[in-house]
């Protein structure tokens, strides 16, 4: 069975991109009255603390939504490590948050009224929180104990049926619901890649997916690493989503370098998740200028080293 858990990394910078990008992309999708379906073939346990054993120990949210929440009232003045890194993408001191960054931000905070981010929200708990009572919710999560997690976080909503969660494979399953009754859908699609077979896995289920569902609008986040399947993966969803004459977007942030260090007693230390990335087709028209804007205020205030920076690119 799978050793990932999303608890230890919750609220990390790859959370920070997927929820920001996720946010954004719903809040359009909301403006229509027709209801809309949410898809999450990989939903984690829903709710995570921040001040809990998981979080303590990999201490990820420290580089992403702690930071974050701790940047947001001081100057944006560029550390001196990430000066270099935005040269091109120079953020003005005393800039104001980019709308998408503060949005993002101001979902945490309906968790968190008193301040901070002791609570974080997954992708079920903010999804739901922006759903209206017409909206539809399907989880999926396969880890029995996420599984049962997300099950109690969610009776907790009382949100009746509006949400269902489901204890099977998300990438065998979730076609199921597609295309929902109401033919509006946003699907999101956010495996652990643990285990290498994922990153095809994914590429079918959008094929079959599109296939069902020429117009749902799919979301894909993956992690940047090392690893050729890894740097496959947009390459082929761009090649499909052009081929399918659909229109896609593609948003990455890197925090850090990708290269091995040394430590002062010689021994190498791997750096960690260094990026991820957003592949979306059928993005919302709104997306891209919000995140064009979002992207450099997030690479300001999450660099790590020289190397942060983004990237974001549309097609079709
Ligand atoms: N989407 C969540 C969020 O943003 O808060 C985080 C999801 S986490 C990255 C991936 C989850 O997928 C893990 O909880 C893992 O147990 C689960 N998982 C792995 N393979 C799965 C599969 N084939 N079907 C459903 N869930 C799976």
């Amino acid at each position: 069975m799978f050793s990932y858990r999303h608890a230890f990394h919750a609220g990390n910078h790859a959370d920070v991109l997927k929820h920001t990008v996720l946010i954004a992309a719903l809040d359009h999708m909301l403006e229509k009255e027709a209801a809309l379906t949410v898809v999450d073939t990989h939903a984690g346990a829903g709710l995570y603390r921040l001040d809990g054993d998981y979080a303590d120990t990999s201490g990820e949210a420290a580089e992403g939504i702690l930071r974050l929440l701790s940047e947001k009232k001081e100057p944006a003045t560029p550390a001196p490590a990430a000066k270099s890194a935005t040269k091109k993408v120079a953020v003005e001191a005393e800039a104001p948050l980019a709308d998408a960054i503060a949005r993002y931000l101001s979902v945490i905070h309906d968790f968190n009224p008193k301040g901070g981010a002791r609570v974080y929200p997954g992708s079920p708990f903010i999804v739901q929180h922006l759903l209206r009572d017409h909206d539809k919710l399907k989880l999926f999560e396969l880890h029995p104990t996420d599984a049962r997690t997300l099950d109690a976080n969610i009776a907790q909503l009382e949100a009746g049926r509006q949400i269902v969660v489901l204890r099977e494979d998300g990438f065998s399953s979730a076609t199921k619901f597609l295309p929902p009754p109401s033919r509006r859908a946003l699907v999101l699609m956010d495996p652990s890649y643990e285990i290498k077979s994922d990153y095809g896995r994914v590429l079918d289920f959008a094929a079959e997916a599109l296939k069902r569902f020429a117009t749902g609008t799919y979301a894909v986040w993956y992690p940047i690493i090392p690893r050729p399947e890894a740097h496959d993966l947009p390459r082929r969803l761009k090649t499909m989503a052009t081929k399918a004459g659909k229109p896609w977007l593609h948003a990455t942030l890197t925090v850090k370098s990708s290269k091995l260090t040394s430590t002062p007693t010689g021994e190498t230390k791997r750096p960690g998740l260094p990026a991820s990335g957003m592949f979306l087709i059928n993005p919302p028209y709104t997306l891209k200028p919000l995140l064009a804007a979002a992207l450099p205020q997030l690479v300001e205030k999450l660099a790590q080293d020289r190397n942060a920076t983004f990237s974001l690119e549309s097609g079709g």
